[in-house]
């Protein structure tokens, strides 16, 4: 995406590009496959439909009205129609671009403004402020205060995005940034040096799954390093239509990922994978090609690496237990991964790997959406659970952080015994410590 060029209706500051509107020639195949179609039947929540509102207030035939507002958020960015799009059509992207727009025409004013403001550009850059953010959470855990609201029932009295919102936290740990050694030696015969793009979220909500990952890694053959000074890697801007801190923060991580001789830059969360590769299309005309190139050509997937190198299957132990696997959106659509991850788990011994119906359908977490619609999301989310039930499976495994936090919460609110897991926790199982 080169730098800003005006286009019809549309702010000037990081309006879609008409090419990327146009290809559209309304044939719907997209449309089976869009979630928010499914459950509303109405052409505007379609990719096609959605396409066509954006090319209408191009061609400046409709202004940015509120019902295209209501449409960049309530689109789950999950890229499905992506998948199916015989023109290569991203309406999941134009969508995220659209939400941009949204802060340009219909600026935020006072407190929303300031609260917004203090999260996207303060909070989530900084990742020594989220760490001591997370204090109050582990304390409301640890003293027992959450046990009590959950069992007093108070929470039935607060909105629901809060309650699901205090539903989702998982058993909090102290933050590995600061813990992990910088450099973790490579177990047997040497395979590489990787870079290891922690993430917020999975360091922050999901530790125990970061340190599986480099376990997994350094006994695979790879050294590990993690780069304290890494930062978040842009994705919840690019959700939230703030693309100069996302530009700001990528700027940041190429420089700091590039600066170290690293074979790899592996992710274990797709959110985060999706984001990195992007960097090379976000930050075209903003910086130096040749780096770009060279940091798209490191970046993979934690499951798209183990996969491309092969898993060694020397030292791992067998699990005994039935596997169906949930394909996260911003690793099947987004990056093309769907075949790696089976791959992965397929090799793990003792495994009885059990394949889901609609298993690249979302699960209904997609950022904020979750929390923003969460009717529509729970509507999606019972959609994904009863294709797992059907599967039998003992676990669930995915490999993104947002999906593990729906889906967990989903278990336990259907009253399922289902574990779910990441792929890496699988793989960290089957591996010695
Ligand atoms: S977005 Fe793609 S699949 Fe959907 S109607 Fe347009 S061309 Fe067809
Ligand atoms: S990204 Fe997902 S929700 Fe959005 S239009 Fe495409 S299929 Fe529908």
């Amino acid at each position: 995406m080169s730098p800003d060029k005006p286009l019809g209706n549309f702010a000037p500051k990081d309006a879609p590009s008409y090419e990327s509107i146009i290809q559209c020639m309304r044939c719907g195949f997209c449309l089976p496959t869009c979630p928010t179609y499914a459950l509303t039947g109405r052409e505007r929540s379609s990719p096609r439909g959605r396409v066509a509102l954006a090319r209408a207030v191009a061609e400046q035939k409709l202004e940015f009205t509120p019902a295209i507002k209501e449409e960049a958020f309530f689109c789950l960015d999950c890229r499905a129609c992506t998948t199916a799009c015989p023109s290569g059509v991203h309406a999941g992207e134009i969508m995220e671009t659209c939400r941009a727009q949204v802060q340009s025409i219909y600026p935020l004013e006072g407190m929303q403004k300031a609260f917004r403001s203090f999260i996207l550009e303060k909070m989530l850059p900084s990742p020594e402020l989220l760490e001591t953010a997370m204090i109050p959470a582990r304390i409301y855990q640890k003293l027992g205060i959450q046990w009590l609201l959950r069992h007093s029932g108070a929470l039935k009295l607060a909105p629901k995005w809060m309650e699901k919102a205090e539903g989702m936290i998982p058993e909090l740990h102290k933050p590995l940034r600061l813990q992990l050694p910088e450099v973790i030696p490579a177990g047997g015969a040497r395979r590489g040096r990787v870079g290891y793009f922690l993430g917020c979220v999975m360091s922050l909500m999901y530790a125990e799954v970061a340190r599986q990952t480099v376990k997994v890694l350094a006994h695979q053959g790879f050294e590990v390093v993690t780069p304290r000074d890494q930062k978040c890697c842009g994705a919840p801007h690019l959700t939230e239509g703030d693309r100069d801190t996302a530009r700001a923060l990528m700027l940041h991580n190429l420089e700091l990922f590039l600066a170290q001789d690293f074979d790899y830059i592996v992710t274990d969360c797709a959110g985060c994978g999706s984001a990195l590769k992007e960097y090379e299309e976000m930050l075209e005309g903003r910086a130096d090609h040749g780096k770009l190139a060279a940091f798209r050509a490191k970046i993979r997937d934690v499951s798209e690496l183990l996969a491309e190198v092969g898993v060694r299957s020397e030292g791992l132990k067998p699990v005994n237990a039935s596997v169906t696997y949930h394909e996260p959106c911003h690793l099947c659509h987004a990056q093309g991964i769907s075949a790696q991850p089976r791959k992965v788990i397929r090799a793990i011994p003792g495994i009885d790997f059990r394949e889901m119906k609609e298993a690249s359908w979302c699960c209904g977490s997609a950022a904020t959406f979750g929390l923003k619609f969460t009717e529509e999301s729970q509507k999606i989310l019972d959609r994904k659970l009863s294709n797992v039930v059907e599967t039998g499976a003992e676990i669930l495994v995915s490999g993104n952080p947002g999906c593990q936090l729906q889906l967990a919460w989903g278990v336990k609110k259907a009253g399922l015994d289902t574990k779910v897991m990441h792929i890496i926790e699988l793989l960290g199982e089957a591996t010695p410590d």
